[in-house]
Order: structure tokens, then C-alpha cells, then sequence
């Protein structure tokens, strides 16, 4: 640990540049103001020694230098708003290019969408996103057909209709289409139900097919 005393300079995560303290000015104040004072207990209980901590994070705290600032790659975090205890809060944000866990694309998580989940939505802070705008859907619907399936109710045709909804964006066509044979013994034939269930099995053939010739 360095002894606090003339801080030298600071790597910007944001633009990589190493930067004089004059131009972190923004963050150096927002640490001094916007930080609660439980916060800086757990760290060195003094704003140069909160620097150097930070600064020691690497690239995992998010802050960024005056001139990213001022040429708008990034903007001032409201940490005020944000769900945080022991990892510190985001003081800006940036544009970021993330792996997707799933599918290996990289995709951007962009700078308005993260003040979004850490501000509005106010997920804590260090949760990251971690899948593309499609893998995160699928998850999404994964859990949905974990759930209906965990409690399953087959007379409810709305349940069934939604779980073959689900086998189908998931491409998962042979369970698809048991549950359509569930929905079909279980309705009278002629109802919009059937259509319903009429219009689902196109889908699944459909879908199917285009699979197929994909391949
Ligand atoms: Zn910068
Ligand atoms: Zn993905």
C-alpha cells in the first residue's frame, strides 16, 4: 500500500490515458461528495486513500477523467442513486464491449443503458451484464418455462399455449409438439382454442422446416 501523500496520477478506465489529479477533478470531488461515510470506513477513511484503493481496482471501478467527460465518451454516474454496499459505485459510465457468456459475440452495453440498470431498474452495482440482447431473451423465457413446468396445469390451455410458444422460440420442437397433442385432446374441435392450436402447428412445421434447410 502506498502512504497517502501527493497523489501522481490516475489511469483513466475509460480512455486508458494516465491523468494528472487537475484533470480527475469531477471524480475527486464526486468521491468526496457523493460517497456515504460508511462507505469510506470500509475503505481508508480519507479521499487519497480512497484514490489509491480505487485506483487499485484497475479497471473494475468505473470513473472517468474530465476530458472523457467533457468529449462526451462518458458521463457522470449518480452514485446517490445506486444500490451499493462494499463495492463501489459506478461514478461514470462508458460504453462497453462485452463477451456473451452464451453465444461468444461481442456486443456493446452502452453507457445510457447501464445509468438505466443501475439507476431506474437500481440493480446493485456489481451486477454485470453478461449475455447479448438474444441470449438474454432466451434466458428470460428458459426461466418462464421452468417455472410453468415446475407447477404445471394442463387444463389451462392459456399455460399450455404459452409453454408451446416457449418450445418453439427455444427450437425445441419434438417437446413442442407433445404439448400440442396435451392442447388438442383437451379442447373441442371448431373452438378458437383449436384455431389457436391449428396455428401453433403451422408455426412448429414451419419453423422446423426453415431449420432444416438452414442447416
Ligand atoms: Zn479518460
Ligand atoms: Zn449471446
Amino acid at each position: 500500500m502506498k502512504k497517502a501523500g501527493k497523489l501522481n496520477s490516475l489511469k483513466c478506465p475509460c480512455c486508458g490515458e494516465l491523468r494528472p489529479e487537475s484533470e480527475c477533478f469531477v471524480f475527486i470531488s464526486q468521491i468526496a461528495y457523493d460517497v456515504p461515510k460508511k462507505y469510506y470506513c470500509t475503505l481508508k477513511g480519507d479521499i487519497i486513500g480512497n484514490l489509491y484503493w480505487l485506483d487499485a481496482q484497475k479497471n473494475k471501478v468505473d470513473w472517468a477523467c474530465d476530458v472523457c467527460l467533457q468529449q462526451k465518451r462518458a458521463f457522470q454516474g449518480k452514485p446517490k442513486r445506486q444500490l451499493f454496499c462494499d463495492i463501489a459505485p459506478h461514478f461514470a459510465y462508458f460504453d462497453k464491449q462485452i463477451v456473451c457468456r452464451d453465444c461468444g459475440i461481442t456486443f456493446q452495453f452502452s453507457k445510457e443503458e447501464q445509468a438505466h440498470y443501475y439507476e431506474k431498474l437500481v440493480f446493485w452495482v456489481q451486477a454485470e451484464r453478461v449475455r447479448c440482447d438474444s441470449c438474454q431473451a432466451l434466458q428470460r423465457i428458459r426461466k418462464r418455462l421452468s417455472h410453468l413446468l415446475a407447477n404445471p396445469d394442463y387444463n389451462d390451455l392459456e399455460q399450455v399455449k404459452e409453454i408451446i410458444s416457449i418450445r418453439l422460440k427455444l427450437k425445441q420442437y419434438q417437446q413442442a409438439k407433445q404439448f400440442l397433442a396435451i392442447g388438442k385432446k383437451n379442447h373441442v374441435s371448431g373452438s378458437i382454442q383449436y384455431l389457436a392450436f391449428e396455428s401453433l402447428r403451422k408455426q412448429i412445421t414451419e419453423a422446423e422446416l426453415t431449420d432444416n434447410t438452414s442447416k
